[in-house]
Formats: C-alpha cells, sequence, structure tokens
C-alpha cells in the first residue's frame, strides 16, 4: 500500500474545545492516519472533506500549527488538558522523518501549566519522553484486541499489543498516568469477556491506570470499510452487520459494561464507559 503524504503550509486552528472525556481541547498534527484500521472512527473525516483516496492512502502534516500554537498559546485556559492524536495518530510513521508532533509539544511545554494528554500506538513517543515529561501529561494507546487474526485484518500496520502496552510502561515508571482504550468495542466481534480478562490483566502487570471502553461508531463511511475487513474476519457475521441498528448494537454493548466494569476493578484498576461521553461522536 503507497501512502500520498502532503505538506499542508496553510491553514486555521481555532482553538478546538472537544468534548472528548476529560480533555478540554485538541489538537492533531496530521490529517489522515497511515496506519489505517479499518475501524477507526475518524474516516468520517475523509466523508466529510471529500478526500478521494481510501482511507490509510494520504495523509497531511499540517506544518502551519507551529506558527499559529504559538501565536494563539495565551489564550488556552489555564491548566487545560489538551489531547493531542484524537483523531489521528501522532506519532504514525512520518512522525519520525518531519518531527512535527514533537515541534508542537516543544511549543506548548512553553507553558509549564497545560497538561497533555497523548494517544498514540507508536512507541516512537519514548524520543520524545524528556519533553513530555517537562509538564503535567497522560499517555494512552488503545488496543481493541490481542487475538492475532483480529490485528492482522483490522489493524495489520500497528505494533503488537506487547510493544503498545511496553510503550506505558515506560511512562508508567516513572510516575505519569496511563490509560488503555479497549476501543472499539464491536459486538460478536471483540466483547468476549474472557478476552477481556485477559488484557486487563497484561495492562494491569504493564502499569496501566484507567481502563476505558467504548463501542464502535458507524460514523459515515465507516462501515463500508468495516465490512471488507470482516468479510476477511468473520464472513458468517455479514448478515448480522447489513441488518444490525445502532439500538441493538448499544443494547448488547451495554449488557457486557457491567461485566467489564467488575474485572477492571477486581483486577485494581479504574475503568471508566466512555460510550456516553461520546454519543455525539
Ligand atoms: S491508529 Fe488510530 S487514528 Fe490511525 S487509523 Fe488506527 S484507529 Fe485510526
Amino acid at each position: 500500500m503507497s501512502v500520498k503524504r502532503v505538506f499542508r503550509w496553510e491553514g486555521r486552528y481555532y482553538l478546538h474545545e472537544t468534548i472528548l472525556p476529560e480533555m478540554d481541547y485538541s489538537i492533531n498534527p496530521y490529517f489522515g492516519c497511515e496506519i489505517g484500521c479499518r475501524y477507526c472512527y475518524s474516516i468520517y473525516y475523509f466523508k466529510m472533506k471529500k478526500v478521494r483516496h481510501r482511507w490509510g492512502e494520504y495523509v497531511e502534516a499540517k506544518l502551519y500549527l507551529p506558527k499559529l500554537l504559538t501565536k494563539n498559546l495565551g489564550r488556552f485556559k489555564k491548566d487545560a488538558v489538551i489531547g493531542i492524536g484524537t483523531y489521528s495518530d501522532p506519532y504514525q510513521p512520518w512522525e519520525r522523518e518531519i518531527k512535527l508532533t514533537r515541534r508542537i509539544i516543544k511549543i506548548l511545554r512553553r507553558r509549564r501549566d497545560l497538561h497533555l494528554s497523548i494517544q498514540t500506538r507508536y512507541p516512537l513517543i519514548i524520543r520524545d519522553m524528556d519533553l513530555i515529561l517537562s509538564g503535567p501529561a497522560d499517555i494512552g494507546t488503545s488496543i481493541p484486541s490481542i487475538d492475532r487474526r483480529f490485528i492482522d485484518v483490522f489493524e495489520p500496520l500497528v505494533p503488537s499489543p506487547e510493544a503498545r502496552l511496553k510503550m506505558l510502561e515506560k511512562f508508567s515508571r516513572v510516575g505519569v498516568d496511563t490509560w488503555l482504550y479497549i476501543a472499539p468495542i464491536i459486538p460478536y466481534v471483540n466483547d468476549d469477556p474472557s478476552m477481556f480478562r485477559e488484557l486487563i490483566y497484561m495492562a494491569r502487570d504493564y502499569g496501566v491506570d484507567t481502563i476505558y471502553t467504548d463501542i464502535i461508531r458507524f460514523r459515515v463511511g465507516v462501515k463500508k470499510y468495516f465490512m471488507e475487513a470482516l468479510e476477511e474476519y468473520r464472513p458468517d457475521l455479514i448478515p448480522k452487520y447489513r441488518d444490525i441498528g445502532r439500538k441493538e448494537l448499544y443494547e448488547i454493548y451495554d449488557s457486557r459494561v457491567k461485566v467489564y466494569r467488575e474485572i477492571a476493578e477486581e483486577a485494581g484498576l479504574k475503568y471508566i464507559d466512555a460510550a456516553p461521553m461520546m454519543f455525539r461522536y
């Protein structure tokens, strides 16, 4: 798969206030994500902006952001929590070369009160550890499944679950709060509590503090990619997913939440069901 990488020199940044849990603003250094997970809710942004490439095959680096953030740095409210990488991975492979996320973090760190909440699946974040640790931060990743086949089909370019958890462990060891998003939960596909239990205990062993779960969101454009992957992974579920409605999906997910909470709490971890907070997504 070849990826078209585009530098964007011009653009706007309004202080993006976000409804995402426990964050005040969001910053995404990239538009598009070359990792191309086949359940990603950000596929929707390609639809919205009428991008003609397939999801995962096109990414823009927002090179205008450092200048705009420098100019607007004083406008973030005091002690604000800024989510970095809320719809596109800030440490995706291109970042190794162009260090855009690094430049942005450097600028934000001029204000020592700003709390950075960074979500990534790439251990490249460890490169910027000193910078990140020079102020308040928390670090998270997502792992929807530890089933090898699921990973090969739905997120083939993502580092292994162990690599993602080891990355969190590096931060956890120096006292940074770490969290794991077990998401998207896809009823009948990856919602089995026994897999959840295994993953929770792995996360605990790597020092994770908090577990979030969230349901799959079929925003415009997502279902097509999801169905292609499902056809490879579990063709027997195709008729079910052709007809399944939002109500049924939520009912199944909600029936699991109680069990997930019990398992997480039994392991001594904080558990947050993010689905109600993400309802507008
Ligand atoms: S890494 Fe995250 S943002 Fe990138 S495609 Fe996968 S789910 Fe989407």
